[in-house]
């Protein structure tokens, strides 16, 4: 059944020298029988029993079991070889005490693939004399019960072999003797290998003892009721008779016994000697050859409710890590939820349904592009081309205009008396264009539009303006300009007063200088712009609670939409005119910012200060002064050109006392070097150096237009990076009619928020700029918080796994015994399995519900803020799905170490509980 073959195990401790605990052991055991493994402590007993078990691994020899070579055995091979094989009892009996007994033979059962019913437990109890125990706790039984009860539990399997280490160690010689007596009646059938140092015992009841001696065997003798029959006989000493087993007594030697007793009255003892005297030279020739047809491995399945019992009752062994774990595990875990829900937000949906129920009429769209490198979207200095324009009006069916806005400021206040804006917080009515746009006599029907006064532009200094702009002069009057000179021969203009405007026809031939050009209104347009909705914000303040300031607040960032972006406050001229304006522009393009250069090394301080560039092919080089004197044909990559309003330094200008520049030296310039920062069209900032100046063009006595005023011309190179291709166009928005239909506001907005190419056309009302505003907290704080998930889920991944390594290293012994009784790896794995699925079932709970207060809370929280009558976000079956993935994602993660660990550990470590 079991032979070892020249077994080594030596033991290799981290420092120290190593120890030879088994050397070169060779034996054969027997089929049954009780076989005690004798000697000193130190001697190699449990080190050749733990091998023989495959509860360890030898460094040398082998152990054949059925005739099957243990030398390529596979851990989970012994797990099963034990399983099916070997019965184990320990000295510290190994009961799991959150079982009753009855439950840890049911389990033993169970790890069998067997039923455990209440019979067969009993009749398993029955062997080991514990009939009507099954439902007692370990703790309420003896130690020599507890013995019985883990043989009890090794038998349920009905192995061939039985292993003891010490069993009775803990036991006083009593309850010993039970336990020797139920494994002596076991090895009748089985063979039963016992490691004991007590040579009485082993005596007592061994077939065959083997002795060993510092790894080596010393002794090997087996039972031989005929050694010595005849030279047997009685001894008396010291009030004690010893009776050589097996002996029969005679009717002389009772009347002796008798007659001893008697003279010692009650203090007379008999005792059983040992049978050392009947013990002779084992001859393992006797052992039957094994016959390896019958080698047949069984494995152990742990009941995936016996892995939850197990894993559950090791949760509450600190409470206080498992909060904590959990409450991270939660916070990350609702972040991610919270990340999706937001994720999840319908931009497209949510705005046709806001802008069908809103009352804006107008639709418009600016144009924005996604900027890679800061994530975002990036509306300013980006134009709208022509084909933009009617790419959209195509896709949406709904026809756009593109309104010109040019680089020259729109304000028209200079023409209103100033003491009407001291009243009102809210001004309401509009003092500057928001663009330039022309109109025909069929696109204003189409509008629903009607001139109120006056004819449209033709001409190209003419100009419509519409009733709502008339509104600020009906408030605030006309100037009434007056040409005086001056004495130094400048004509200057003097306001004298303010013509009273009544009407709309009242406007017809005041004039405006806008940018370079004077216009004159020829026509009024009527836009049917409902004023009297914004009334209240002109009304007094004083009073007025924090709801009616948020009311007012909302209202007055819709009419500033509508202002800026719908027709109403558009200046109307004819269309040669908004081409005119668009072709005479400056070659060079505007920056959305202002950048400074600063000098390096020279001695007085000079910076150029610039907000437009342009390249070489833009430059008028007729008027270019090249400081070397040579005329450049292009610009290298750290040559400037630039304008002389670019320029400040005393040590180039000499000014008079008004201010003004009576002469210039330039040459100074081409001492200098010149860095700057720079903003990319890719959103980049990068400091550029060693700038020189190579050229200057003198504007400072043009009259205004005639060259490109503060710029700076540089090499293709840098200016291909300072503008997007994608950003150059001609019209800074674009506005068209809101459709009444759902359906084709839908088409609407899905033309303008489908990006393609890092482009989008993001609408501009009140609603949208909402929207959008949700829209891109959304965005920002879904990314936040995905970071802020990520870093509390790999801490909470932390917690969880030092948690299951805590609770691994709680439950190492079981696992142990586990181990020892059968149970493979993969059954280690579940029972831990269970208790992360517990935890990751409670993150998950408890995470839903966090997630779904938030979500909404931030929905009533938009609602009652923003006035959105929708809901924005939806906590749905899809994020549901998600936090059930992550919760059970990370708890597998977490504890996939500690208990791949545990698992492939060797079960005598687990149980050593090391
Ligand atoms: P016994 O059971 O006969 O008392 P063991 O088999 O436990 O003896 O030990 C045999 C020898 O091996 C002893 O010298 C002991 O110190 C050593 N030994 C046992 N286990 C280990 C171990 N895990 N690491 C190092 N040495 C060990
Ligand atoms: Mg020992």
């Amino acid at each position: 059944m079991l032979e070892i073959r020249n077994l080594t195990k030596v033991y290799k401790p981290k420092k120290g020298v190593p120890v030879t605990a088994l050397d070169g052991v060779t034996l054969k055991f027997p089929e049954k029988g009780m076989v005690f493994l004798l000697g000193k402590s130190g001697s190699g007993k449990s080190t050749l029993l733990n091998l023989i078990g495959g509860l360890d691994v030898c460094d040398g020899g082998e152990i054949i079991i059925k005739g099957k070579s243990s030398a390529d055995f596979t851990q989970s091979r012994f797990d099963s070889y034990r399983n099916t094989y070997v019965g184990f009892i320990f000295q510290e009996y190994n009961i799991l005490p959150e079982f009753n007994v009855g439950a840890n033979i049911a389990l033993a059962l169970e790890l069998q693939g067997k039923k455990a019913s209440d019979e067969l437990i009993n009749e398993i109890l029955a062997e080991v004399d514990l009939v009507g125990h099954g439902s007692r706790k370990p703790n309420e039984l003896s130690g020599g019960q507890l013995q019985r009860v883990a043989i009890a539990r090794a038998l349920v399997k009905n192995p061939e072999i039985i292993m003891a280490d010490e069993p009775t160690g803990a036991l006083d010689s009593k309850t010993g003797k039970q336990v020797f007596d139920t494994l002596k009646k076991l090895s009748r059938d089985k063979l039963v290998i016992i490691v004991s140092h007590d040579r009485e015992y082993a005596e007592y009841y061994a077939d065959r003892i083997i002795e060993l001696a510092d790894g080596k065997v010393k002794d090997d003798v087996e039972f031989d009721a005929s050694v010595g029959a005849g030279e047997a006989a009685l001894e008396y000493d010291g009030g004690t008779v010893t009776l050589p087993m097996g002996y029969h007594l005679t009717e002389a030697d009772r009347e002796a016994i008798n007659a001893y007793m008697d003279s010692l009255k009650d203090k007379a003892m008999i005792r059983f000697a040992g049978r050392g005297q009947k013990f002779r030279k084992t001859d393992e020739s006797q052992v039957p050859a094994q016959d390896p047809s019958k080698f047949k491995l069984i494995r152990s399945k742990l009941p995936m409710k016996s892995a939850f019992r197990i894993g559950a009752g090791a949760l509450g062994h600190k409470k206080f890590r498992l909060v904590l774990t959990i409450f991270l595990s939660v916070v990350a875990f609702t972040l991610f939820a919270l990340v999706d829900t937001f994720s999840a937000y319908d931009h497209i949906k949510t705005c046709t349904n806001s802008l069908v129920d809103s009352e804006i009429n107008y639709a418009s769209f600016v144009k924005s592009k996604f900027i890679d490198e800061y994530q975002y979207w990036r509306e300013y200095g980006c134009k709208l081309k022509k084909e933009d324009i009617s790419s959209i009006s195509k896709k949406s069916g709904v026809d756009f205009k593109g309104v010109y806005v040019p680089d020259e400021t729109l304000e028209i206040n200079e023409y209103v008396d100033p003491r009407i804006f001291e009243e009102n917080d809210y001004n309401i009515y509009s003092t500057s264009f928001s663009g330039f746009a022309d109109i025909t006599e069929s696109e204003l029907e189409t509008l629903g539009y009607e001139l109120s006064a006056g004819r449209l532009p033709t001409a190209e200094n003419e100009l419509a303006i519409t009733s709502y702009l008339v509104e600020i002069f009906k408030q605030g009057g006309y100037a009434m300009l007056e040409n005086i000179e001056a004495e130094d021969g400048i004509t200057d203009q003097i306001i004298t007063g303010y013509e009273k405007i009544t009407k709309d026809s009242d406007m017809l031939d005041k004039t405006f200088r806008l940018g370079n050009t004077e216009f004159i209104v020829v026509g009024v347009i009527d836009t049917k712009f409902d004023l009297s909705r914004y009334k209240t914000l002109t009304e007094s303040t004083e009073g007025d609670s924090t709801a009616d300031t948020l009311i007012n607040y909302f209202l007055f960032n819709e009419l500033n939409f509508a202002k800026s972006y719908s027709f109403h406050n558009l200046a109307f001229v004819s269309s040669d005119t908004v081409e005119a304006m668009i072709t005479s522009e400056y070659p060079t393009q505007s920056l959305s910012y202002y950048m400074c250069f600063d000098s390096q090394g020279s001695e007085v301080w000079t910076s150029l200060d610039t907000s437009r560039f342009g390249k070489y092919d833009d430059l008028d080089l007729e008027r270019v002064i090249w400081l070397d004197g040579k005329e450049h044909t292009s610009l290298g990559e750290n040559e400037l050109v630039v304008t002389a309003d670019t320029i400040y330094s005393d040590a180039i200008f000499k000014y008079d006392e008004n201010g003004n520049v009576i002469e210039s030296d330039f040459s100074q310039l081409a001492d200098c070097t010149f860095g700057g920062y720079f903003e990319f069209a890719d959103g980049s900032f990068q400091r550029l150096e060693d700038f020189r100046v190579v050229g200057v063009i003198d504007n400072t006595n043009d009259t205004k237009g005639e060259t490109s005023p503060s710029s700076v011309y540089l090499c293709d190179s840098i200016y291909s990076k300072l503008f997007d291709e994608d950003c150059v166009g001609e019209y800074e928005f674009a506005v068209g009619i809101m459709p009444e239909d759902k359906s084709e506001i839908k088409k609407l907005v899905t033309a303008c928020y489908s990006e393609a190419d890092g482009i989008r056309y993001p609408m501009k009302n009140s609603v949208t700029y909402e929207l959008d505003t949700v829209n891109k907290l959304l965005e920002e704080l879904a990314k936040v918080f995905l970071w802020i998930g990520v870093g509390f889920a790999v801490f909470a991944a932390l917690m969880l796994a030092n948690f299951i390594a805590t609770s691994v290293a709680y439950k190492k012994r079981e696992i142990g015994i586990l181990r020892a009784i059968g149970s493979r790896s993969n059954d280690v794995f579940r029972i831990f399995f269970a208790e992360s699925f517990i935890i990751a079932m409670i993150n998950f709970v408890l995470a839903a519900v966090a997630a779904f207060a938030v979500t909404s809370a931030i929905n009533s929280a938009l609602r009652t803020e923003i006035g959105l009558l929708i809901t924005i976000l939806t906590f749905g079956i899809r994020q549901l799905l998600l936090l059930l993935a992550v919760s059970v994602g990370v708890a597998a993660v977490a504890s996939y170490i500690p208990v791949k660990k545990i698992a492939s550990k060797r079960p005598i470590d687990a149980i050593r509980d090391k």
